[in-house]
């Protein structure tokens, strides 16, 4: 398990074979997959595992329809076989979900388009789940929904999960394999020193600094990659930063009990409206971040507007407005550029979602790609650091073993989407044991999401709280309140709902 925080200085002390710097779904699968090979290996997060893109992701473990219908149907075959191996190693945590996509007369895409994409879809996973559903049934389906023009809807399954969960049961798997990770602690400059690359790291928490050393340093920061990967004042950034957001809505005003794919009337993109740990998720959007990428991303007002603009596009009759939106959630693609400058390039719902892995001085970076990929791109990564071998890899790309075991120790919850159980106390206690907390936004907005699914944020469960990190981590009055005090504005600034943007006089 993850249990108590290892100090920067024993960890400075080790021989690794690899550190992997950044601690999302990218770096959290390099780290098991190199446990797994055998390999002695750290992890540094500068923030809280997942804080970055792996906890604001729209929770699709999926093939991806759009990559399909874009031909790129070896990403699709992928990410379809990974999807199916996460399905069944981690039943509960990864669940198959119907997705529902409304057809309309005489719009884009028409019935037997849409049949013969999604027979390609199932048949690349290997299972047939597609059918049409009748204009009647989806209307008793999805109460509420727009009838204009509806002749009906293309029904299939994919699968959702908790995207941070999944992060952290990538880091419990690897510590059972000897992988050791430590939050709060940044890379902040790296150099090549024979045959090891050296990092200085900062501990964010005491302030203490060190040199973690390995022979090779994969660079898993994901959006941050350049900073780290060698974008220079030479060289042009790889990355492309695109933000999207997502509202979690009261789900007594939006329910619904399937993933739906709606299209924005404003701009004809794809949306999608689904139920997730209680509430009805809606989003995304996709555009240029340009805001300062060491503060969280936040979902900004005319996107507030433009996801409430879907709805009731979609819902004639919701009238859903701010107060109905519980949070919201913004996330920043590690998109890889594809050259042109932003502005005369490509739109951002254009650009590619795979992965690249490229060569520095002694760092190997990996960028891009998709959260049900994070195998395959962890498997390319170590090929690129040298420590796998083509035949290895190939063999490891195709295994058909199990990637995870069961935690029997741990309250089942641990291994589940989390299903509104979030605040049982055996669960929220073992998570402080063994789960490397070390603020309360770690626990409300990422171990559990109660910070962003319920309306007080937690509020309602602060004495049980307070009395838990107590018990387990020692944390005094004015630790608590502290953290209170930090978690509150970190949850108003970052997840909040933005008021409307008054117009100019
Ligand atoms: C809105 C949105 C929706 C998406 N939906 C889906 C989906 O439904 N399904 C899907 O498969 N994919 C989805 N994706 C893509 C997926 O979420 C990302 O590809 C994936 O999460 C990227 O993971 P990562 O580990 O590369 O980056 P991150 O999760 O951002 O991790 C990088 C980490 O590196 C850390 N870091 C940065 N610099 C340093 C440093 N110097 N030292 C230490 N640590 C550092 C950061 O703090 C960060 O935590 C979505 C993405 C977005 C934005």
């Amino acid at each position: 398990m993850l249990g108590q925080r290892p100090t920067l200085a024993s960890l400075a002390e080790r021989e690794w074979d690899l550190i992997v710097v950044g601690g999302g779904i990218t770096g959290a699968g390099v780290l098991l997959e190199a446990a797994r090979q055998g390999h002695k290996v750290l992890l540094l997060e500068q923030q809280d595992f997942a804080w970055g893109t792996s906890s604001r992701s729209s929770k699709m473990v999926h093939g991806g329809l759009r990559y399909i219908a874009q031909g790129d149907v070896r990403l699709t075959r992928d990410a379809l076989r990974e999807r199916e191996r996460l399905l069944r190693d981690l039943p509960g945590l990864v669940e198959r979900a119907t997705y529902l996509f409304p057809l309309r007369k005489g719009k884009f895409p028409g019935r037997w388009p849409m049949t013969a994409v999604l027979s390609l879809y199932d048949f690349l996973a290997g299972i047939r789940d597609h059918r049409f559903v009748s204009r009647r049934e989806l209307l008793s389906r999805v109460p509420g929904l727009d009838a204009t023009g509806l002749s009906g809807a293309m029904s299939y399954t994919d699968a959702l999960t908790d995207d941070c969960r999944l992060v952290i049961r990538c880091l419990l798997e690897a510590a059972r394999l000897g992988g050791e990770s430590l939050n709060y602690a940044r890379a902040t400059a790296s150099r090549r020193d024979g045959d090891r690359t050296r990092l200085t790291v900062e501990d964010r928490l005491s302030g203490e600094q060190a040199e973690v050393s390995a022979p090779v340093v994969i660079n898993a920061t994901g959006a941050w990659a350049d900073r780290l990967g060698g974008a220079g004042p030479d060289t042009a950034p790889r990355i492309r930063p695109l933000r999207g957001s997502h509202l979690f809505v009261d789900p007594t005003r939006l329910p619904v009990d399937d993933c739906l794919t709606v299209m924005h009337p404003r701009d004809g993109r794809p949306v999608f409206v689904f139920p997730w740990e209680g509430v009805t998720c809606v989003g995304t959007t996709d555009l240029d971040h340009g805001d300062d990428l060491d503060l969280e991303a936040s979902a900004s007002a005319a996107e507030v507007d433009y996801l409430l603009e879907l709805i009731n596009s979609q819902f004639p009759d919701a009238g859903l407005s701010r107060d109905d939106v519980l949070s919201t959630m913004a996330g920043v693609r590690p998109v890889i550029a594809s050259g042109k400058p932003a502005a005369a390039g490509k739109a951002p719902s254009k650009e590619r979602r795979d992965h690249a892995v490229w060569q520095g001085d002694g760092v190997v970076t990996v960028s891009g790609g998709k959260l049900t990929t994070f195998r395959l791109i962890a498997l390319d990564a170590l090929a690129a650091a040298g420590l796998l071998d083509a035949r290895a890899a190939r063999r490891a790309r195709r295994s058909n073993a199990p990637l995870f075991r069961p935690l029997p120790e741990a309250p089942l919850q641990v291994d589940q989407f989390l299903h509104g159980v979030q605040d049982d106390d055996a669960l929220i206690r073992w998570v402080l044991e063994n789960e490397a907390v070390v603020h309360l936004d770690d626990l409300l907005l990422r171990r559990t999401r109660l910070g962003l699914l319920r309306r007080d944020g937690g509020a309602a469960l602060a004495p049980r709280l307070r009395a838990l990190t107590g018990d387990i981590l020692g944390w005094d009055e004015a630790r608590w309140e502290q953290e209170w005090q930090r978690y509150q504005a970190l949850r108003e600034r970052f997840y909040g709902v933005p008021p409307a943007e008054r117009a100019a006089a």
